[in-house]
C-alpha cells in the first residue's frame, strides 16, 4: 500500500483520436486524482510507430485542452525514454528474470494453446535458444501461481499468469519495447501511486505486477474503470470505428461522460467550468458502475 501523496496519470496511445471510451477514462482518472488532492500527469504512449496515426498525439492534447483538463508538468513521451527501458531490461537480464527468445509467431502458433491474451508461450527458449539460433526478443520468466490485483473498483481479480498468459514479451523481435515493460518503468519512474484506467487493461495488470516485483519496485494502487462498448458488445476503439471526439461540444460531452460514470450533473449545470466544478465537488468512486457499459453512439 502506498502512502505517498496521490499521483495519477492518463496515458493515451496515439493510435487514433480520443473517443467516448478514452474520454471516459480520462475524466475518471482526472476526477479521482483531483478529488484526492493529487497530481495528474499526461504521458503519450508512442512506442509503436507502425500502429500510430500521424498527428494523433497533438490532436489528443488539443482535445483534452478543449475539455478543460489541466495536467501537471510537461507531457511525457515514451518515444524519448528508450534509455530507461534499456536499463530496466539490463537489470532483468542480470537478475535472471528475462531471457532471449528466438521463436517466430508462426512457430509459436504451431504448438501453443490460446490463453487469455493470445497464445501462451510454450517456453521453448526458457533454458536457452535451440542450437544455432539467436534470440531477438526478450521475455519475462513468469513464476507459477496465482496473481491477485486488488482493484479499488473491480475488487480482487485473480489470474494464473503462467497458465493463462505465459512468459511474455519485454522487447519485441522488431526492436520495439512492449507496453508491459514501458508502462511499469514509466509509472515507477514518474512516481505514480495510483493507476486509474480502462478495465480492458485488467488482463494486463498481473503481467505488470510481475515486472514491478522482478525490478524490486513498489506496486501502485489500481482502479479499472468500466469500458464502454458498442451495440455489439465490443469495446469502443479505433478498431471498432468509435467516432472521434473533437471537443467542439465539450460541455455536453462531458455531461454525457459523467453520466456514464454514475455522476449525472443536475440540469441547471451546463457550462464547461460549472460541470467540472460540480463533478469535482461530487466525485465518488462508490457511484461509478463496474461496467461494461453499452452505449448508443451520439
Ligand atoms: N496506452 C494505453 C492505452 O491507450 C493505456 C495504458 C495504461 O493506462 O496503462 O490503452
Amino acid at each position: 500500500m502506498s502512502h505517498a501523496p496521490y499521483r495519477g496519470r492518463f496515458a493515451p496511445s496515439p493510435t487514433g483520436l480520443l473517443h467516448a471510451g478514452s474520454l471516459s477514462t480520462a475524466v475518471g482518472s482526472y476526477l479521482e486524482a483531483r478529488s484526492r488532492g493529487g497530481q495528474w500527469l499526461l504521458r503519450m504512449e508512442d512506442l509503436d510507430p507502425p500502429r500510430e496515426m500521424p498527428g494523433a498525439a497533438d490532436a489528443i492534447l488539443r482535445t483534452l485542452e478543449a475539455f478543460g483538463f489541466e495536467w501537471d508538468g510537461e507531457v511525457v513521451y515514451q518515444s524519448r525514454r528508450h534509455d530507461l527501458y534499456r536499463e530496466a531490461l539490463r537489470q532483468l537480464i542480470a537478475s535472471g528474470h528475462a531471457y532471449a527468445c528466438c521463436c517466430t509467431r508462426k512457430e509459436i502458433a504451431a504448438t501453443a494453446r490460446r490463453g487469455l491474451d493470445g497464445y501462451v508461450y510454450p517456453g521453448t527458449c526458457r533454458k536457452g535458444c535451440p542450437d544455432g539460433r539467436e534470440g531477438r526478443a526478450w521475455r519475462l520468466r513468469v513464476e507459477d501461481g496465482e496473481w491477485t490485483t486488488h482493484d479499488r473498483l473491480q475488487g480482487d481479480c485473480r489470474q494464473d499468469l503462467a497458465r493463462d498468459i505465459g512468459d511474455f514479451i519485454l522487447l519485441r523481435a522488431d526492436g520495439f519495447w512492449a507496453y508491459q515493460l514501458a508502462v511499469v518503468v514509466d509509472d515507477a519512474e514518474q512516481g505514480m501511486t495510483d493507476i486509474v484506467r480502462g478495465a480492458d487493461l485488467l488482463v494486463s495488470t498481473p503481467r505488470q505486477l510481475a515486472v514491478y516485483d522482478a525490478l524490486g519496485l513498489a506496486r501502485p494502487e489500481y482502479c479499472h474503470l468500466p469500458v464502454l462498448t458498442n451495440g455489439a458488445g465490443e469495446k469502443l476503439s479505433k478498431q471498432t470505428l468509435a467516432p472521434a471526439i473533437s471537443g467542439a461540444d465539450a460541455a455536453r460531452q462531458l455531461r454525457v461522460a459523467l453520466s456514464r460514470l454514475g455522476h449525472a450533473p443536475p440540469e441547471d449545470c451546463q457550462g464547461l467550468s460549472e460541470v467540472w466544478a460540480w463533478a469535482l465537488a461530487n466525485w465518488s468512486l462508490g457511484r461509478v458502475p463496474r461496467g461494461p457499459l453499452q452505449i448508443g453512439l451520439d
